[in-house]
């Protein structure tokens, strides 16, 4: 494994530490926090269409399960690897903790390039991985969903193989599935959805009115696209979007309707035809806007870019979008960041509406769905923006802060070294 690889996860139990620290958190939290609880690790064995078989390797890790089961989304792609893995289910653990889920923090991948595969191929290597991590997965221990280059109709074949195996049809075991196998509406805008929740609270706090506040995108996949088109129906100014093969910008405002549909045709927002100039992605980072939401990789906001960004307020949509060096200095420069731990929460708080409708066996309507979202995110925002206030750090600190308050007194209630010294 590469240093680089190892610097992600490095980079995670540092940050951990450091907050711990700052929030004067218990030992036993942080230690338990500092190491996953498991790492599994399983050389999958796949047929390619031609009859010859390759084997890639796929990771599943249950890095806390002190609130309830591990819960954390399914990656393939080539850079998979079980630090980045460890590193993401860390980050699972927290934000599930801050919007008070009763999960733990779960992460799994694949170290493959799904552009290589054909769509057997595909479904071969997805229901592989179940055969491989089907006893250590399951409603009551660890909960997959989808996650980069996976989506609903992955976690169809894979609940399709799980049940093949259990002889059982449990529906839970998997959330992000299509509607027809136990999925919920309204589970693919979440992720924006719950972002521009949080856009919005931050707003009544700091005064920003929508229609004054311009609002740059990076990325426009799955949650890039939902936050700014949701955004903009809440009446905000989105000026700039990008995806890998660059950017553009008008700083009157892009019609995000219209640039989705020029990249669902074309392949990207760059064959927008409306009224915009190109820009590079590194360019969109740095543009004099209002809110820059990262919606695409990690590590984009580095210590070496906080210096140029032009930005008051960052919405981290993407996970791991700022590098631990960059966390104080960002707190230096006044840009306030609302931490991927809560802004992305929306993905895995309407997860867990699944696995709740799963288990009810009662559909929740597409409504039922963003009103509790909303009260779930709002709710999360406003605990988080007061510890904020007492502690008078960062957002990202307050969140860590609160997630471990949870984990604290879950740690409490099962018995500690204090109730074990008093016996
Ligand atoms: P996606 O694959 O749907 O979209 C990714 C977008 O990023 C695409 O538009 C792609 O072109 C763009 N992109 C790729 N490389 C880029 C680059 N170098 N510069 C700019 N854009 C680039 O993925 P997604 O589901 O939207 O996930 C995006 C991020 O959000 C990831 O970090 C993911 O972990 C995080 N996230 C997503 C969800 C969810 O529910 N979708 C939930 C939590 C976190």
């Amino acid at each position: 494994m590469s240093a680089e690889n190892r610097a992600v996860l490095d980079g995670a139990v540092q940050r951990l530490q450091r907050i711990a620290e700052i929030a004067d958190v218990d030992d036993e939290v942080r230690n338990r926090l500092l190491r996953a609880d498991r790492l599994h690790t399983v050389a999958l064995r796949v047929r390619r269409d031609d009859g010859s078989e390759i084997s890639v390797l796929g990771y599943r890790c249950q890095y806390d399960t002190t609130l309830g089961p591990a819960k954390g989304g399914i990656r393939f792609h080539p850079d998979v690897n079980a630090y980045e893995v460890q590193a993401l289910a860390l980050w699972m653990t927290i934000k599930c903790a801050v919007i008070g889920l009763p999960y733990g923090g779960g992460k799994g991948g694949v170290a493959v390039d799904v552009k290589d595969l054909s769509r057997l191929e595909l479904e071969r290597v997805s229901r592989a991985y179940i055969r491989g991590f089907a006893d250590v997965i399951g409603p009551d221990r660890d909960i997959p969903a989808p996650d980069v280059y996976t989506d609903a109709r992955v976690m169809g074949w894979m609940v399709s193989e799980y049940g093949y195996i259990t002889r059982r049809h449990d529906r839970a075991v998997i959330t992000g599935k299509p509607v027809i196998l136990g999925g919920i509406e309204g589970r693919t805008e979440a992720t924006g959805r719950g972002a521009a929740i949080c856009l919005r609270e931050l707003a009544k706090r700091v005064g920003l009115t929508p229609e004054e506040t311009t609002v740059a995108v990076q990325g426009y996949g799955n949650a890039g696209y939902y936050f700014a088109s949701i955004i903009a129906e809440m009446g905000y100014r989105v000026v700039a979007v990008s995806d890998s093969q660059g950017g553009i910008h008008n700083p009157d405002g892009l019609d995000v309707e219209a640039v989705r549909e020029a990249k669902l045709e074309h392949g990207s927002v760059v064959d927008y035809s409306g009224e915009a100039e190109s820009i590079s992605n590194d360019d969109l980072l740095r543009l004099d806007v209002d809110v820059l939401a990262p919606a695409a990789l990690g590590g984009v906001i580095t210590a070496d870019i906080v210096d140029e960004l032009s930005c008051d307020y960052l919405i981290e949509l993407a996970n791991g979008a700022t590098d631990e060096d960059a966390d104080e200095l960002l707190l230096e420069r006044d840009i306030v960041a609302i931490p991927d731990v809560l802004a992305n929460a929306g993905g895995v708080t309407v997860s867990f509406f699944e696995w709740v409708q799963n288990r009810e066996g009662l559909p929740w309507s597409e409504e039922d769905v963003a009103e509790e979202l909303d009260v779930r995110m709002s709710e999360a925002f406003d605990r988080v923006w007061e510890t904020y206030e007492e502690i008078d750090h960062d957002l990202r600190t307050a969140a860590y802060v609160v997630a471990m308050e949870r984990i604290e007194e879950a740690v409490e209630a099962k018995g500690t070294r204090d109730w074990f010294n008093a016996r």
